[in-house]
């Protein structure tokens, strides 16, 4: 796999150095060595320490493999990327294949987000790495320069947002009459933030004949509608049931007063100090001041929105994932891009505005068959989100009260029936606190004895590493490219164990 950059040199693929991944999450699927995947496929795999494949793989790639068009509800952290990328690059790669002409790729895949666009393009390069495929991203906030030359040299598979794909197609950089396969991933969020009209452009000029993989982690009337009208018979593929969160993550809600948030917050980030935080916050300048109240606490923390430019934005996920920053504070629109092994725990600081981001949100941690924590902190003015959420995912979250700062008001006022014009409640009956003692005021405390309450460390947590490396390690001493996959950071790796309550 070649990546475009803004310099010519490139180095064949098959002389790449073989760099064992340590470890990877064990996948109890098909095995990929009875999968029908070309050697150079198989090497890669064994590179990243893939043995089996994950559900999604096992259903999705035989089908693609054939050339049929799909349509897969799955979230992230399921495998899918892998699911669409082995077998693009196989039927891409095959013998007697046309080579990518300038300016026309032979694959698109559409990415709501940058940072989605980065991961996708990882998993091709490391995947891709034993095949002489080219392969660039093109996405907006950043100069289209590097872009444009990259096309013009001519790649076989091109990851793009749509925004910036348009506006190259415009200028007549990017001509899509060539497209052999067309992967629209993260549909459902594409149309939250508003792309419809210009996937519909998109979809417009495409060749007739193609193949088309259209993923989403939900599947709404407008979803299916949009499907219909860009696949041809294709294989349904569901892996996770629509709106019900992965099994793996242990989901918890701590009523709160606001004014405790903070408290609470670093409470928890402490008892997780093995394991990386990725709290999440309303606003962008709440987030921007969330994670400077932490760094000045002294917690290496950074923050990632829409607002902060792109190299930022990498750079803060790069410290992330390396475990250099141990807490992120994000917001919703970075949501989905954020593909990290190692989050043990997500804090919804603020809870969000749609009951769909929250699934979304506490997806980024149990990614990839590994177990996670979640931690919802709702006040007063969040009991409708918070029910809003329990009626989309069609459970209970259960309640966490064994810190110092539970609110027994919000608790009643969240649980018990609403009934129009009354307000919060008074505290007392029906909220049981468990044994605990020791603390401020009679309160549990987190530290110490028996007082340590119900908040500890599962000593046989998680101890993985990280389990996919970027793809930069491939080419560390080459050239500069555009898809930065070489990030400043690389990983500690090590143990990583989750909190978990007893
Ligand atoms: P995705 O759902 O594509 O975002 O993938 C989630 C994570 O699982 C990524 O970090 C992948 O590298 C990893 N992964 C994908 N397939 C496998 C597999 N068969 N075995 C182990 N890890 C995998």
């Amino acid at each position: 796999m070649e990546t475009h950059t803004n310099n010519a040199q490139v180095t064949p693929m098959d002389t790449a150095p073989v760099e064992k991944t340590p470890e990877a999450p064990a996948m109890t699927g098909m095995p990929f060595a009875e999968m029908q995947l070309v050697e150079p496929l198989q090497k890669a795999l064994k590179v990243k320490n893939y043995t089996h494949a994950s559900p999604i793989q096992e259903q999705a790639i035989p089908h693609l493999l054939e050339g049929k068009d799909l349509l897969g509800s799955a979230q992230t952290g399921t495998g899918k990327t892998a699911a669409f990328a082995l077998p693009i690059l196989q039927r891409l790669a095959a013998a007697g294949s046309r080579r990518a002409t300038p300016c026309a790729p032979r694959a698109l895949i559409l990415s709501p987000t940058r940072e989605l666009a980065h991961q996708i393009a990882d998993s091709f390069v490391a995947y891709g790495k034993f095949m002489k495929l080219r392969l660039t991203c093109v996405y907006g906030g950043v100069s289209q320069y590097g872009q444009v030359r990259d096309m013009q040299r001519g790649v076989d598979i091109l990851i793009a947002t749509p925004g910036r794909l348009l506006d190259l197609e415009d200028q007549g950089y990017i001509k899509l009459n060539e497209i052999e396969i067309f992967v629209l991933d993260e549909a459902d969020r594409m149309l939250d933030m508003g792309f419809v009209n210009d996937i519909k452009r998109i979809v417009a000029e495409l060749p007739q004949k193609r193949q088309s993989l259209f993923f989403s982690a939900t599947l709404s009337r407008e979803i299916v509608e949009l499907s219909k009208s860009m696949l041809t018979d294709p294989v349904h593929v569901t892996i996770t049931p629509q709106f019900t969160t992965a099994e793996k993550i242990d989901q918890r809600v701590c009523f709160i007063q606001k004014a405790d948030k903070l408290a609470l917050l670093t409470e928890l980030m402490k008892n997780n100090a093995q394991g990386l935080t990725l709290v999440f916050n309303q606003t962008k300048h709440g987030a921007n001041r969330l994670s400077e109240t932490l760094a000045k606490a002294g917690f290496r923390s950074t923050a990632i929105h829409g607002n902060k430019t792109q190299a930022a934005r990498k750079n803060a996920l790069d410290g992330f994932r390396s475990g250099f920053y141990k807490t992120l504070v994000a917001t919703d629109v970075a949501a989905r891009g954020i593909d990290v092994k190692g989050i043990t725990l997500v804090v919804n600081f603020d809870m969000p505005d749609e009951p769909e981001s929250y699934v979304h949100r506490i997806g980024r941690t149990a990614r990839a068959g590994a177990e996670g924590l979640a931690i919802s902190f709702c006040t007063n003015e969040d009991v409708e989100s918070l029910h809003g959420i329990q009626r989309l995912i069609k459970k209970t979250i259960p309640t966490f009260n064994e810190h110092p700062w539970h609110s027994s008001d919000v608790e009643q006022g969240a649980t018990r029936p609403i009934q129009r014009g009354q307000g919060g409640g008074n505290s007392g009956g029906g909220y049981r606190r468990r044994q605990g003692g020791g603390g401020r005021g009679g309160r549990p405390s987190f530290r110490g004895g028996a007082s340590r309450g119900g908040y500890s460390r599962d000593g046989g947590g998680e101890s993985r590493g990280e389990g996919f490396s970027q793809a930069g390690g491939e080419r560390r001493s080459g050239p500069k490219r555009s898809t930065p996959q070489s990030g400043g950071f690389r990983s500690a790796g090590g143990g990583q164990r989750r909190p978990s309550f007893r």
